[in-house]
């Protein structure tokens, strides 16, 4: 389905039907669990960088699996802004999405410089009430016509928690004109599932 969720009995899913997403589809590795929120939070808040490789390796082995066309002309990872990448010193996001393209053995290994970029600078998503992540929804990145006009992206992630990074990096694509946009991450929370109607309400679709 659009949004990753397992089907069961039934050959559509309910939210996608009801809120349909910016995405041709999104899929993500695992459930966002104690276990890997656990890992995920070492390797982003205590700059743990090995991990990040090891991830970046098990996410590109397990991309072919995950999506079933994968035509894309650009591999973007969500972007963040310069000051919060001075104070980690890595960006894992970027490392999976080099790491996946060298996987595909993608021609366009380095896509374009400033194809996708952060609009405005805001505190981590994780000290943000939910209902304020939505507000950053319409106006959180900007995207370049003259670099993704035309193009099938996927877009690199390491957590899809409410989707809003997500679905306002794809928005911003949508409006450059990208042809389709895919999305990847990590780990997916329950909260994807539960906001979807939210984010809904907060999207121009
Ligand atoms: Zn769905």
């Amino acid at each position: 389905m659009q949004c990753g969720s397992p089907l069961t009995e039934s050959t559509t899913c309910g939210a996608c039907e009801l809120f349909p997403l910016p995405f041709r589809q999104v899929r993500s590795l695992w459930d966002y669990n104690h276990r890997v929120a656990e890992a995920i939070r070492k390797m982003k808040y205590h700059h743990i960088e090995p991990l990040c490789h090891i991830f970046s390796h098990i996410l590109s082995h397990h991309v072919g699996e995950l999506f079933f066309l994968r035509d894309w002309d650009l591999i973007l990872a969500i972007p963040t802004h310069r000051k919060r990448f001075a104070s980690r010193g890595f960006h894992p996001p970027e490392i999976f999405a080099s790491s996946i393209r060298k996987k595909l053995n993608h021609t366009a290994r380095q896509p374009p410089l400033g194809a996708l970029k952060v609009a405005s600078i805001h505190p981590p998503q994780a000290s943000r009430e939910q209902h304020e992540r939505y507000e950053l929804l319409q106006d959180g990145f900007s995207a370049n016509p003259n670099k993704v006009r035309g193009k099938r992206v996927l877009l690199v992630d390491d957590v899809l928690t409410s989707g809003a990074t997500l679905c306002s990096a794809a928005f911003a694509l949508n409006g450059a004109e990208a042809k389709s946009i895919d999305g990847i991450t990590l780990a997916r929370s329950i909260h994807w599932s539960e906001s979807r109607a939210e984010l809904w309400k907060h999207s121009n679709l």
